[in-house]
């Protein structure tokens, strides 16, 4: 177990958020890494030269068994593509994108963002039409641009938990005190004809 924060961890990686390592982001895998002693050659895109730099950072020397675990990240630097003809407007690709790169509206057609797009081709399997599709790009975004998208969803979607929570709680809160009133109503009910019978 390392003493090593999971920041310092997540300052190595590529933020891409392609979830390729099986955690969720970026983030959660430093975190795996800094708390959990998780291995530290998952991350495809970082390859060899990220599980170098987190090994120094957590101290520790590379292993030749490790290096040779390092999945082949062989796919070419894109981006992905909305077919504009095709797209229904289902909203269904846009949770799926860690970076906040689609835009569209309900029964509207959808937007790719390119200059935030990494290519992690999340969003393609959410396509119920199949209308997202591969493009080549060299320019692909930049770590800290990625990393700042990144935040911002997942501080929205806590929001969001955090909205249906608090409504929840107040429906749950209402039906509790609707429940009271009708249990105190009954016992009422029932003491006014107990009186009367005595
Ligand atoms: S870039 Fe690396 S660490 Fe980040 S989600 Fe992808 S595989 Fe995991
Ligand atoms: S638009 Fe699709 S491919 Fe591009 S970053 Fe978002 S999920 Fe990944
Ligand atoms: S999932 Fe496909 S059809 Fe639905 S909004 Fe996204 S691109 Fe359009």
């Amino acid at each position: 177990m390392t003493t090593i924060s999971p920041e310092d961890i997540n300052k190595l990686l590529p933020q891409t958020q392609c979830r390729l390592c099986t955690y969720n982001g970026c983030l959660p895998y430093a975190e795996a890494i800094a708390n959990q002693g998780e291995q530290t050659h998952l991350c495809q895109p970082g390859g060899i030269e990220v599980y170098t730099k987190i090994q120094a950072t957590i101290h520790k020397p590379k292993s030749n068994i490790a290096i040779e675990h390092i999945k082949t990240y062989d796919s070419k630097p894109h981006i992905v593509s909305i077919n504009l003809d095709e797209c229904i407007g289902c909203t269904k690709c846009l949770p799926a994108c860690p970076v906040d790169a689609i835009s569209g509206a309900p029964k509207a057609t959808h937007h790719i963002i390119e200059h935030a797009c990494t290519g992690c081709d999340l969003c393609i399997p959410t396509c119920p039409v199949d209308c997202i599709t591969i493009k080549p790009s060299n320019q692909l975004p930049e770590r800290n641009f990625l990393l700042t998208q990144y935040q911002k969803k997942e501080a929205r979607e806590a929001d969001k938990i955090a909205q249906k929570k608090e409504k929840l709680d107040t429906v749950i809160n209402k039906l509790s005190n609707n429940s009271n009133d009708i249990i105190a109503q009954a016992l009422e009910r029932a003491r006014k004809k107990r009186l009367q019978h005595e």
